[in-house]
């Protein structure tokens, strides 16, 4: 058995590393930078390269909407400011409707004292300012890297690479993204289920401005999204049973512009020119527990959410902040950082906060799917009335912000 040596003050210190991160997507690039920046010795381990952006590509056709809290957090890593001025969509406002009983609801950014609700950023472009601020942050690197398996000991978890090579470290974080081979490899299981949806998503010009307004449009097929792009265009983001989007996809340009235009009501007009299209399998998983021996999960191997409230990766860079918070904790009170009730703290609180999300967005997936006018006419009412409760209206915005 190997024992963890010590520093001056008696401390424990870890062999090697204190975090290894596996997973650099954009919620495991975060972590990385977040816990590099605090102090923390950090290796990323990612097993596909970073595809680089450039302002010259066409925008990548997978955006999400970044909520103040990780607009935050990403300032906080000092990449916000280079993200924003590359290409990332403000939305100041923000239409809900229901196809069936024609309730509405609007969220306005005003209505909060702030400038915007959020931006539409590229996946691709914010890994990749993320990626590229790790190095100067002192983070290690490997790329591409293939974990094979680890084993926690009493005082580090060993990694080892498919290339033979070990890495020793206090944690391991699990940000490798829904299918988690890690999460599998600790034994931990998921539940949740298979919405049998999957969301085409295609860059639109439509003949009406997007006037800063992410909408979505509620259909008893599955709500469909219009998120405005820097560009001036609007990112669809169309759920649909899956017999449906294969149909969709496969529709030639002409029909596919007309089936979009008639399902988002025209509300922004014809729909005039639309890139490629691809499709995204949706399903709801939430991990069985967050936490393993000296290993955690975040990001997406710990959650996956249907993407009508635009949280996944929102719910993922909370992640990083409450881990990031609770390591440094068990810095400055001398703990060992992979220590179980160290990692408890985060695994509880993230868990539980997620699990509410996480079920909330069913819910609302859930109601939306009535189809009986009974329940279709209970769902207007409930929406009207939501629409004229400012207060609740007021907090429902502000945990969409992460407040
Ligand atoms: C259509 C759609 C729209 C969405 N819209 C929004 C939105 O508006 N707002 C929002 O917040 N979220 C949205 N989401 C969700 C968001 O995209 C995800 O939550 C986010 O991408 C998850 O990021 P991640 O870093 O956790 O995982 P991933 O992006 O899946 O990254 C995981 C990484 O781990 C790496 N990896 C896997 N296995 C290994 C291994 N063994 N070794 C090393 N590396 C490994 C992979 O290569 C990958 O780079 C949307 C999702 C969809 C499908």
């Amino acid at each position: 058995m190997s024992v963890a040596s010590r520093d001056v003050a008696g401390r424990r210190r870890p062999p090697g590393l204190d975090v290894a991160v596996v997973g650099g997507g954009m919620v495991g690039a975060a972590t990385a930078l977040a816990l590099a920046r605090a102090g923390f010795a950090t290796a990323l381990l990612e097993a596909r390269a970073p595809q680089p952006w450039c302002a010259q590509d066409e925008v990548d056709l997978r955006v999400v909407g970044l909520a103040p809290s990780s607009i935050e957090l990403l300032d906080e890593l000092g990449i916000w400011a280079s993200v924003r001025d590359a290409r990332a969509g403000p939305y100041a406002h923000m239409h809900v409707w229901d196809a069936a009983s024609g309730a509405a609801i609007d969220f306005a950014a005003a209505s909060m004292g702030q400038q915007v609700l959020g931006y539409i950023v590229e996946n691709k472009l914010l890994q990749w300012r993320l990626w590229q601020a790790l190095e100067a942050a002192g983070v290690r690197c490997r790329c591409p890297a293939d974990v094979r398996g680890f084993e926690a000991r009493e005082d580090r978890i060993q990694l080892e690479l498919a290339d033979g090579e070990t890495l020793a470290a206090s944690v391991l974080v699990a940000a490798d993204g829904a299918g988690s081979p890690l999460r599998q490899l600790a034994g931990i299981t998921t539940g949740g289920r298979d919405y049998a949806q999957r969301a085409v998503v295609a860059h639109l010009q439509t003949a009406r401005a997007h006037e800063s307004t992410a909408w979505q449009r509620f259909l008893p097929s599955g709500p469909l999204a219009l998120l405005p792009l820097a560009d001036g265009r609007s990112s669809l983001v169309w759920s649909l049973p899956e017999a449906e989007a294969q149909r969709v996809l496969a529709l030639d340009d002409r029909a596919f512009l007309d089936e979009v235009g008639v399902a988002s009501d025209f509300r922004l007009g014809r729909i005039v020119a639309s890139t490629s299209r691809a499709a995204f399998p949706l399903k709801l998983q939430l991990a069985s527990r967050y936490q393993g021996e000296r290993l955690v999960l975040l990001g997406d191997a710990a959650h996956a959410v249907h993407p009508l409230a635009g949280q996944g990766v929102n719910l993922g860079l909370r992640d990083v902040v409450e881990l990031r918070d609770t390591l440094l904790g068990a810095r400055v009170a001398g703990c060992d950082l992979g220590a179980a009730h160290v990692l408890r703290r985060y695994a509880r609180r993230r868990r539980s906060a997620d699990t509410l999300d996480a079920l909330g967005f069913d819910a609302l997936a859930r109601i939306y799917a009535w189809q009986s006018p009974a329940l279709v006419a209970a769902r207007g009412l409930g929406m009207g009335l939501l629409g004229r409760l400012a207060p609740l209206k007021r907090r429902i915005a502000e945990h969409a912000a992460g407040r």
